[in-house]
């Protein structure tokens, strides 16, 4: 089965500093998306900030199986109503697969409902990121860690809800610790929280990094999202109840008011 996954990429810093343009010439979205189609099971388009409702319109996230979402200077230019957007469509069973600096975007501290902070240093340090969990689908094909040479250092602690699954722990060379793969589902929507990605790095270009961004989207396809009747249905009384019921108490909604069926 193929997967239709979009990159969102901010697209600010490729476009307004040498050193990230040199990384990424045409952006990381079309670096990461590239990254993507290797192996032809995944089929990658890409989206920015500045194009109409971001390139995130209604028929576009319909055809989204999975999104992934980098952005970091302008969080705040992202229109609300795009953002509760795509929480519905993870709701509805989209994955999302938020980005390094992402973490402080407007979807997912919605979706997570946390501050989502972090301590960060710019120091051109090295990572050394850690499978600690190594049967989870997104470390399929890994060794027992990642060597990233150059890194923005991202430490604890991470305010944000206890995830479902850890998959990645990093340290670094000045010696703080970082949970840096983390899993959370919302409604029918897996999300996954990947904080490696620094622009001014040439990381998204790195072999073993691009083999868990593809481990990520797999894992993210919910083939079978149900979350859509749920969510769809409205939020009523029943009268109906599987067993014999004898009714005691008072009641404080009556039959006939607003709402009740
Ligand atoms: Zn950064």
């Amino acid at each position: 089965m193929t997967i239709r996954a979009l990159v969102w990429g901010e697209n600010i810093h490729e476009r307004e500093n040498a050193e990230v343009a040199k990384l990424y010439p045409d952006g990381m979205h079309s670096t990461i998306a590239a990254a993507l189609r290797e192996g032809g099971e995944i089929e990658a388009e890409t989206a920015t900030l500045q194009e109409p409702e971001h390139g995130l319109t209604e028929a576009r996230l319909e055809r989204t199986d999975v999104l992934l979402w980098w952005g970091h200077r302008a969080h705040g230019d992202v229109d609300d109503a795009i953002v509760e957007r795509v929480q519905a469509r993870v709701w509805e069973g989209m994955g999302l697969i938020v980005l390094h600096s992402g973490h402080f975007s407007k979807i997912f501290k919605r979706l997570m409902g946390t501050p989502c902070s972090l301590r960060w240093r710019e120091a051109g340090e090295r990572e050394r990121l850690w499978v600690i969990n190594p049967s989870h689908p997104i470390a399929a094909g890994l060794g027992e860690h990642i060597e990233i040479p150059m890194t923005e250092m991202y430490g604890e602690p991470f305010t944000v809800p206890e995830p479902a699954e850890t998959v990645f722990v990093s340290w670094y060379e000045g010696g703080e610790v970082f949970r840096s793969g983390l899993t959370f589902q919302r409604g029918a929507g897996r999300i996954f929280y990947f904080s490696p990605g620094h622009e001014t790095y040439p990381i998204y270009h790195q072999g073993d990094v691009q083999i868990v961004l593809r481990n990520a989207v797999r894992w993210a396809h919910n083939p079978a999202p149900r979350w859509r009747d749920i969510g769809e249905a409205p939020n009523v009384p029943t009268k109906e109840a599987p067993e014999a019921l004898e009714e005691r108490g008072p009641k404080l909604h009556a039959e006939g008011e607003a709402g009740f069926r």
